[in-house]
């Protein structure tokens, strides 16, 4: 199992050993977030998504709960 450098936490640290969002954020979340913090963020997202009542086939609830990953997470918003 891979290590990753996780901005969230700062730790050298397990890669993601689940399936995460596919598309380039994926790849960024892989990339950048360690196992344990993509587990926080997943108990978190449900969260979010019933206190904002968020359906993911809109596409505009799908930003948001991009833009609050980013946040949960410590990821620069993609420009
Ligand atoms: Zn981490």
């Amino acid at each position: 199992m891979g290590h990753v450098q996780c901005v969230r936490c700062g730790q050298l640290a397990d890669e993601i050993a689940v399936p995460v969002w596919g598309g380039k954020i994926g790849e960024e979340v892989k990339a950048r977030i360690c196992g344990a913090c993509w587990a926080a963020w997943t108990d978190q997202q449900t969260k979010v998504i019933n206190e904002y009542r968020l359906n993911l086939r809109e596409a505009a609830s799908r930003e948001m709960l991009t833009r609050e990953m980013r946040k949960f997470l410590s990821l620069p918003a993609s420009s």
